[in-house]
């Protein structure tokens, strides 16, 4: 049985699912945390348990200090390490600036950024003690770009770039990386409302990306990419060349 432990909120579905599945198959024991479908939650699990590795679904809510630090230091004490962390969860509150309600401005910086805070905060003294990790940041190409109807995403996502570049300084002393992903448009919950035959006609690669492209370059940055830090890797088939 593996010794490492990758850790991925946001979970039970989507970006989140593909990312433990593939670090299942790389032989971490995943945890993995949701919120809304305990079902869903277990069922993954029962597929992460299908490589051989170990598995657990957490319920909390990452925007609430108080559960995730509660739910971290139980996640901590059982498993004892933690190599990967992907900050993956996240919401959109869409809405033109002028409409936009301070709740969807609250949610979305509480779940997307202050989330990376209380989660990584027990993680990274775990990470330091081992003195090894990797730390795998969930932003956006609106996070690097900005877009119309997203100022309270694009900010949030914006913030975790900003958090990602900071940490990596203070943490690469320590051997823990901390990268950061801007996935464009991704097959997902989150888009399946989108028109996307005209989002797909500014894609160079003329197609939606798919959870397993996110999946694999964690997997790579976790494995492979030793050298790797404080960088933003976009992955959106060219759509911001
Ligand atoms: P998704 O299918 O909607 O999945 C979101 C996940 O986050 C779900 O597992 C959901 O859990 C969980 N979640 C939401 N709020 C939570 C909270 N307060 N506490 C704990 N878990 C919570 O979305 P996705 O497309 O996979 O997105 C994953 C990440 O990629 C997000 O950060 C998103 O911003 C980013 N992203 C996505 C795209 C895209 O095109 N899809 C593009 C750029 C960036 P429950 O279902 O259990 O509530």
């Amino acid at each position: 049985m593996s010794d490492k432990v990758a850790f991925i909120t946001g979970a039970s579905r989507g970006i989140g699912k593909a990312c433990a599945l593939e670090l299942a198959k790389a032989g971490y024991n995943v945890v993995i945390n949701y919120l809304g479908d305990e079902k869903l939650a277990q069922d993954t699990v029962k597929e992460i348990e299908a490589f051989g590795v170990q598995s657990g679904a957490y319920h909390f809510d990452v925007s609430n200090k108080e559960e995730t630090a509660a739910s971290m230091a139980k996640i901590i004490e059982k498993y004892g390490r933690i190599d990967v962390l992907v900050n993956n969860a996240g919401i959109t509150r869409d809405g033109l600036f002028i409409r936009m309600t301070e709740e969807n401005w609250d949610s979305v910086i509480d779940i997307n950024l202050s989330s990376a805070f209380y989660v990584s905060n027990p993680v990274v003294k775990v990470m330091i003690k081992q003195r090894s990790g990797v730390i795998i940041n969930m932003a956006s190409i609106a996070g690097v770009y900005g877009n119309a109807g997203q100022a309270n995403y694009s900010a949030s996502k914006a913030g975790l770039i900003g958090f990602t570049k900071s940490l990596a300084k203070e943490l690469g002393s320590r051997g823990i990386r901390v990268n950061a992903i801007a996935p464009g448009f991704i097959n997902t919950e989150m888009t399946k409302n989108l028109d996307t035959s005209k989002i797909v006609e500014f894609i160079p690669l003329k197609k939606m990306g798919e959870a397993e492209d996110i999946a694999k370059t964690i997997r790579f940055l976790a494995e492979e990419g030793t050298y790797i830090t404080g960088q933003v890797i976009g992955i959106d088939g060219g759509l911001v060349i």
